[in-house]
């Protein structure tokens, strides 16, 4: 039976069809409801890939002065930020792109570019917004699994972008949840394969903590390459220690694609005291390369400690881990919260025992295992 939607009573049945099936976006708990709703005191936030060090301390100090500004409205081109970016990556200004977080940015492109039954592909399992706003807009998402061991299955991926008309191609690397990366060949091959209109867009919310490693592609010096629309997209929430501040940009294949994506921008979508906090952060990349560090080095500990419970822990190369834990995962999750520590469980379909805890500081991981050991089945 299909349901009759009462349109005088029911905003749901006033909405867009895309827009009545819509899941919203799994935000986890903060950290205020955690405490009121498990009565605990100190609390484990592990759930979102921040950055515990924090931002840049040169930076903050200019904090006092960003607020005598604050009574304006922003710099609607963020002109200092980009040019700053463009001094950093070698990119003109004109194809740099800045967003209220990279999320904005993902946002926009379903918007400037997917249509009804438009598709996408993407991988499994997937950062959230990479289906929720294709999804949004009408179009169809392919996500291809990721293989048992937990890697891109690029046999997988090279047929689905091969199969038919194909609008956009969009995912993480290093995805985001299982930590792997896409190396430089599999990406060449990857984007050789897509049909020739195809829009490219590979999310690099954890570039800085997979930048050293020799396997990770550099999309930049393949997609430089290529003679179609393409997008980079990073972000100041996760190595700069910037989330709050909710400040991302897109590195773009050039000035005509920045501006197609202008048209739908607010158009001051970034606030002020963001893109002055990530200009200055730029300008002190010890602090950030030395968080990226110690959390790499952080991360090994860590996973070898799951290791040793017997745990599948995914490869990373970023700032959080994605381990099987072999038991439904949302409940277990549920026991953690218990314990103050916040994890995120997944649950797309065949990854229900899998959880995703962020990578932070050394006494973080200890308070995480102390309470894994005390919840966790035999
Ligand atoms: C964290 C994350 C983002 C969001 O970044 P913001 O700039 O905070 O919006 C985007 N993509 C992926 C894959 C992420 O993990």
């Amino acid at each position: 039976m299909t349901a009759v939607f009462d349109c005088r009573t029911s905003p749901l049945a006033l909405a867009r069809t895309e827009i009545r099936q819509l899941p919203v976006y799994n935000a986890g708990l903060s950290e205020d409801a955690v405490r009121d709703k498990y009565g605990v005191q100190h609390i484990t936030k592990l759930g979102s890939n921040e950055n515990p060090y924090g931002p840049s301390p040169a930076a903050l100090s200019h904090w006092n002065d960003i607020s005598f500004s604050l009574f304006r409205y922003p710099d609607a081109s963020a002109e200092a930020l980009r040019e700053e970016l463009s001094r950093q990556s070698g990119i003109d200004t004109d194809r740099i792109l800045v967003g209220n977080g990279s999320e904005q940015i993902i946002r926009m492109i379903c918007e400037a570019f997917l249509s009804p039954d438009d598709r996408l592909v993407t991988v499994l399992p997937s950062f959230g917004l990479h289906l929720i706003w294709p999804e949004m807009m009408g179009a169809r998402a392919d996500a291809i699994p990721m293989t048992a061991d937990a890697r891109f299955d690029m046999p997988a991926l090279l047929a689905a972008v091969k199969s038919g008309p194909l609008k956009v191609l969009m995912f993480s690397n290093p995805s985001n949840p299982v930590g792997c990366i896409m190396t430089d060949s599999a990406m060449r091959d990857l984007i050789d394969a897509c049909p020739t209109d195809t829009l490219i867009v590979i999310d690099e919310a954890y570039w800085e903590y997979a930048q050293s490693s020799p396997e990770y592609a550099d999309s930049l010096t393949i997609l430089k390459k290529q003679p179609r629309p393409w997008m980079v997209l990073r972000t100041f929430s996760k190595a700069y220690g910037l989330a709050a501040l909710r400040v991302g940009y897109a590195l773009t294949s050039g000035a005509d694609l920045t501006s197609v994506m202008t048209r739908v921008r607010d158009p001051f979508n970034s606030n002020s005291a963001a893109l002055e906090m990530a200009r200055l952060s730029l300008l002190d990349q010890d602090h950030m390369r030395t968080s990226v560090e110690a959390t790499l080095s952080e991360g090994r500990t860590l996973k070898t400690a799951l290791e040793n419970r017997d745990y599948f822990v995914a490869p990373s190369f970023a700032n959080f881990l994605f381990f099987d834990a072999r038991e439904p995962a949302a409940a277990l999750a549920e026991r953690l919260l218990e314990h103050g520590v916040i994890v995120k469980p997944w649950k797309e379909n065949g990854y229900e025992s899998w959880i995703r805890v962020s990578v932070a500081r050394p006494e973080d991981s200890r308070i995480f295992l102390r309470a894994l050991d005390d919840v966790r089945q035999p």
